[in-house]
């Protein structure tokens, strides 16, 4: 990964810190950093240039205003870039300085110690990376007529990911993906190429129900494969909970074949926040009527602890951007933590997002019993058929196991 046009301000009023800092940086090849021996400093600094720092590494301790004030200010100043503590925390300071966060809409990505190293500092970088800009790989946006094509020709297909109770091997629950798939081209499209397009251009709906219509047909097959109950879960943009009528559209779509609410949960990004009167109602009306409501990406927006206890989830996705490297991670454990203990008062499922490496799957098996888990490790979106060859093989493994 590249650092090379990350602009970072460190704030600390130790000059030795802001050395080390430097020497840290320019070690991994970032060429635009700032130093500031004050919050007031770095402050002023982004009130003349507001857009001019992809994060900020803030000693917590300062004389005057501390780190959580500039928190504080960074949110009313709408900051847009990423803060990171420089502090050794303990588990009260993060719970704290996160709901501050979240609170002051700042992007907190964690704690680096002192001794500062410089394997914290990179792993802090790379998650700024994934967090500001998580689709450069996946291509360009394909054009309204491409779009409009694959609706036409009926090619939004459902690809499926698995979510598994590490405790009881289940798999309670599988997400259902889009894809724009051509058969006559051969090729495959992902999501980030066409979900905000369809957004823009009020096709969204039309990409939800061709997607419910499929999956739904092809659930059938899926549970005779099963040998527990299993939901199916879709994703929804936020935007399209505006429309009251949703609720009623997606019961109907589900009665046509034979399904009920208590069969679907619906996935509502966190990314961009849930504000108006009709987004609530919506949410409302969807659980009334018996869906179960999740709450994805969880860690990349604003929504705060209190929040999630007023609002109708029955479940919580953690973002891939806490769950990467959550073995090493004190910021992420600590979040994790408090979001389980939430999750066992408040009655809610907890799924881990985007597990790709083993020692995060054995870091997290400590919480096996309260905890669904997803992600390429355990099984990559698939088509139905390569679904079903995976549950075959999964079954096979887990009754092998136990
Ligand atoms: P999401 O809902 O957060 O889905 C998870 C994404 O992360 C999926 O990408 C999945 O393939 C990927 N993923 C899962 N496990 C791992 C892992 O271990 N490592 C990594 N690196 N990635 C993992 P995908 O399928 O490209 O979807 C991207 C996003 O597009 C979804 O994020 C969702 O927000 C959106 N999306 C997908 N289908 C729909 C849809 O039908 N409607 C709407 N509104 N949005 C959709
Ligand atoms: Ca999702
Ligand atoms: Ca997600």
């Amino acid at each position: 990964m590249n650092f090379k046009a990350q602009r970072i301000l460190v704030v600390d009023d130790s000059q030795a810190i802001l050395l080390v800092m430097q020497a840290i940086l320019a070690e991994l090849g970032v060429e635009q950093v700032t130093c500031c021996e004050s919050a007031q400093n770095a402050l002023s600094l982004i009130e003349q240039q507001p857009n001019n720092f992809d994060a900020i590494f803030t000693d917590l301790n300062m004389p005057e205003m501390d780190g959580m004030e500039l928190i504080r200010q960074l949110g009313k100043r709408d900051f847009k870039g990423g803060v990171v503590i420089i502090s050794e925390m303990d588990h009260r300071i993060i719970d704290l300085a996160s709901n501050l966060a979240r609170q002051n809409h700042a992007l907190l990505l964690g704690n680096i110690a002192k001794p500062i190293q410089l394997v914290e500092v990179e792993r802090l970088l790379k998650k700024l990376c994934t967090l500001s800009c998580p689709h450069t790989e996946e291509g360009q946006p394909i054009s309204e007529a491409e779009l409009l094509h694959a609706l036409s020709n009926s090619e939004i297909t459902p690809f499926y990911q698995p979510k598994v109770n590490r405790a009881t091997q289940q798999i309670e629950s599988i997400e259902v993906l889009a894809r724009i798939v051509s058969e006559q081209h051969g090729f495959t499209i992902l999501p980030a190429r066409f979900i905000d397009l369809a957004e823009d251009l009020e096709l969204i709906n039309l990409v939800t129900f061709q997607l419910f219509e499929k999956a739904t047909a092809e659930y059938e097959a899926l549970k005779d494969e099963l040998p527990h109950p299993c939901k199916l879960a879709f994703n929804l943009s936020p935007v399209q909970l505006e429309d009251i009528n949703c609720p009623d559209k997606l019961a109907m779509l589900l009665q046509l074949n034979h399904l009920t609410p208590s069969d679907i949960i619906l996935e509502i990004t966190e990314q961009k926040p849930l504000s108006s009167a009709n987004q609530l109602e919506t949410l409302n009306r969807l659980r009334m009527r018996g869906f179960d409501i999740s709450l994805d990406d969880f860690g990349t927006g604003f929504t705060n602890l209190n929040q999630l206890k007023s609002l109708p989830f029955t479940e919580i996705k953690i973002d891939r951007s806490i769950i990467t490297h959550i073995d090493t991670d004190y910021f992420s454990q600590v979040i994790t933590k408090s979001l389980v203990d939430l999750a066992i008062k408040q009655g809610f499922k907890v799924v881990a997002e985007g597990i790709e490496r083993i020692e995060e799957l054995q870091y997290l098996e400590r919480y096996k019993h309260d905890l669904l888990m997803q992600g390429f490790l355990i099984s990559r979106p698939k088509a139905k058929n390569e679904l079903i060859r995976w549950i075959h093989s999964w079954l096979r493994m887990t009754n092998f196991n136990s």
